[in-house]
């Protein structure tokens, strides 16, 4: 850890005196890299986006600079907008902002789906100073006219990477359509993603980038390797042959870009380890979800295959490897994943496949980690296979389909029609309306209409 983050106490923060009791009732006796390196770029009230993980503090990282200007007011509307994907993070983060404003005469309040929105219509019409929300329920409730955005001054979308995930770039853009133009954004994330930076460019003015990729895992607790293969399927035949080997691949994180090829990688390994893995992504229910994590957690399952975006958020122990079943396009993301490793202590084992296509995505992960990862040799007995899945295929134009189309001489149907179907087609009510009306051109002809509607 740089001396920097040492060196670093909440006194230098100059918390206000209330914020500074409630940290020191909660026993916390430093500020967090995170902490510590937003504080000041947050309070000059700038745009800030800050790549972190759960776990490094990251929520109280962003409520401190936020408290300092906050003052009691009995203003209904709130003046800072927090947005998070779900309804747990949103019960979280208002359980830690209560924590800091212990001893201020602030309001927080927590809106999210899934419950009684007439009862958070109730709520807000009480006030508060500070709303956390989905962005779902929030909008629901704009729409209605139960809350009113006017005041926001600062807005933090949280989680990111999540929220797009589900699915709420439409919500969060017609959310930014209510707030006032003149405001501080700020947002969080754990990974990278294109459409994330497409928000930023949107809405963001040169925002400040601060990264705290590497949460503790220091790079020389894992051994890393990587294996150069042909293509999807047989990175599956390299991963099916180390998986093989229960006693050292004890418990298997692998990686994979997005859902579509989770799931295709989930159905390839199935027949031979479809007893001992599981998989974890944003389209999976989430009381299948919450099962994936539990049973690989606990050790029935040893494999769990899982995206970027939604692994981010588990904390899961005793990971014996982290697989990379393709590299990922923001080379922080490889970081975030062999972070799963080799944590507490323990050496962890990062293993990359990349195809001839990835090679330079591979380049920057090496580039920006200051490190080569050794090249094991593609295993003899391993089947190279031809197959290719869409992307890998080269483009080529479909034959027409009906060239070679032969007509087919078609018998009687079997059986007698039931009456209902021996209908003859009669053109419908309205075709049958418009054939006895007149494109009026004399009133006679308006008045013949007229006789014939009310017939
Ligand atoms: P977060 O990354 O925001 O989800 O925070 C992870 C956990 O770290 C929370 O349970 C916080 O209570 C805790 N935490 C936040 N700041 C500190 C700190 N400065 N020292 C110790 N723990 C902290």
């Amino acid at each position: 850890m740089p001396k920097f983050y040492v060196m670093i106490l909440f006194d230098d923060l100059n918390l206000a005196t209330p914020v500074a009791k409630a940290i020191s009732d909660m026993g916390f006796e430093k500020p967090t890299p995170i902490q510590a390196e937003v504080y000041s770029p947050i309070l000059s009230g700038k745009d800030l986006v800050g790549i972190a993980q759960t776990g490094t503090g990251k929520t109280f990282a962003y409520i401190l600079p936020l408290l300092r200007d906050l003052k009691f007011s009995k203003e209904i509307h709130p003046k800072i907008l927090i947005l998070v994907p779900t309804r747990e993070l949103v019960l979280q983060v208002v359980e830690q902002v209560k924590s800091l404003i212990e001893y201020m005469n602030v309001r927080v309040l927590g809106v999210y789906g899934g419950a009684n929105i007439n009862t958070q219509k109730t709520a807000v019409a009480e006030g508060c100073d500070i709303l956390v929300a989905t962005p779902g329920r929030l909008y629901d409730l704009i729409i209605s006219g139960s809350i009113v955005l006017k005041l926001v001054k600062k807005l933090v979308i949280d989680v990111v990477d999540v929220m797009l995930d589900l699915g709420f770039l439409f919500q969060l853009t017609n959310i930014f359509d209510h707030l006032p133009e003149r405001r501080q954004n700020l947002m969080f994330s754990a990974t990278m993603t294109e459409e994330i930076d497409a928000l930023i460019d949107d809405f963001f003015i040169t925002p400040i980038k601060i990264s705290i990729a590497l949460s503790g895992t220091p790079l020389e607790n894992i051994e890393q390797s990587v294996y150069q293969v042909p293509n999807f399927y047989t990175k599956a035949n390299l991963l099916a042959s180390l998986l093989a080997d229960k006693n050292s691949y004890t418990k298997v994180l692998v990686f994979v870009d997005s859902k579509k090829n989770a799931d295709r990688l989930f159905t390839t390994l199935e027949e031979e380890f479809g007893s001992e893995m599981g998989i974890i992504h944003s389209n999976k229910s989430q009381n299948f979800r919450i099962r994936s994590v539990k049973e690989f957690d606990s050790g029935k399952n040893r494999i769990l295959i899982a995206t970027d975006v939604i692994a981010r958020g588990l904390d899961l122990d005793k990971i014996s490897h982290v697989v990379s079943f393709d590299v990922p396009v923001y080379p922080e993301n490889y970081m975030h994943r062999i972070g799963r490793t080799g944590r507490a202590e323990e050496a962890g084992r990062s293993i990359l496949f990349y195809t001839e296509m990835e090679e330079a995505p591979k380049d920057a992960v090496e580039k920006l980690m200051d490190y080569q990862i050794p090249t094991i040799e593609f295993p003899e007995g391993v089947e190279v296979s031809q197959d290719l899945i869409p992307a890998e295929r080269p483009e080529v134009f479909e034959k027409n389909p009906n060239r070679n189309f032969k007509k087919v001489e078609t018998g009687p149907a079997f059986h007698e029609k039931k009456d209902k179907n021996k209908k003859t087609n009669q053109g419908g009510s309205y075709l049958r309306k418009k054939k006895i009306y007149k494109k009026p051109q004399t009133r006679g002809d308006k008045n013949f209409n007229r006789r014939n509607k009310k017939k």
